[in-house]
């Protein structure tokens, strides 16, 4: 299993979003949570892919701790989504289209990098960018 076969899951999962984003979380090579976008169904603002993700298998956990787990999401995680992600202290994330590359293609985002939001926080969180970049913004073509 390499980087590219779980974001192709991830991928598939953002076709079911409101907005096509899709998040999976991986842990031993294994996908252990999968989630989209549902802010329209559920009429939350915060419902995105990874805050989606981070919450299905926290509550099935029943920690709120994710450390030594990987998130792979279709969209660079927002700034909600990446401080959701330092507040779990997750080890990795992998993304596919930047939150630059997705305003290239109009689709609203707040101009934070993930990496801004976790150098100033109190994690260490490995970001790996770009993995099926083309796919991922080619949802929404
Ligand atoms: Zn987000």
């Amino acid at each position: 299993m390499n980087q590219e076969y779980f974001m192709r899951l991830a991928l598939e999962a953002a076709k079911k979003g409101d907005a096509l984003y899709g998040a999976v979380i991986v842990k031993d090579n294994e996908v252990v949570a999968a989630a989209y976008n549902t802010v329209n169904r559920d009429s939350d603002p915060s419902a995105h892919a990874e805050v989606n993700v981070i919450r299905n298998l926290t509550t099935q956990l029943k920690n709120p701790s994710l450390e030594g787990y990987s998130i792979y999401t279709t969209g660079e995680p927002c700034p909600m989504c990446a401080t959701a992600c330092v507040w779990t202290g997750i080890s990795e994330i992998i993304y596919g289209a930047s939150i630059q590359d997705l305003i290239s293609i109009n689709q609203a985002q707040v101009n934070i990098s993930c990496e801004e939001v976790i150098a100033k926080s109190f994690r260490k969180i490995k970001v790996t960018k770009g993995i099926l970049k083309n796919e991922c913004l080619q949802l929404f073509a």
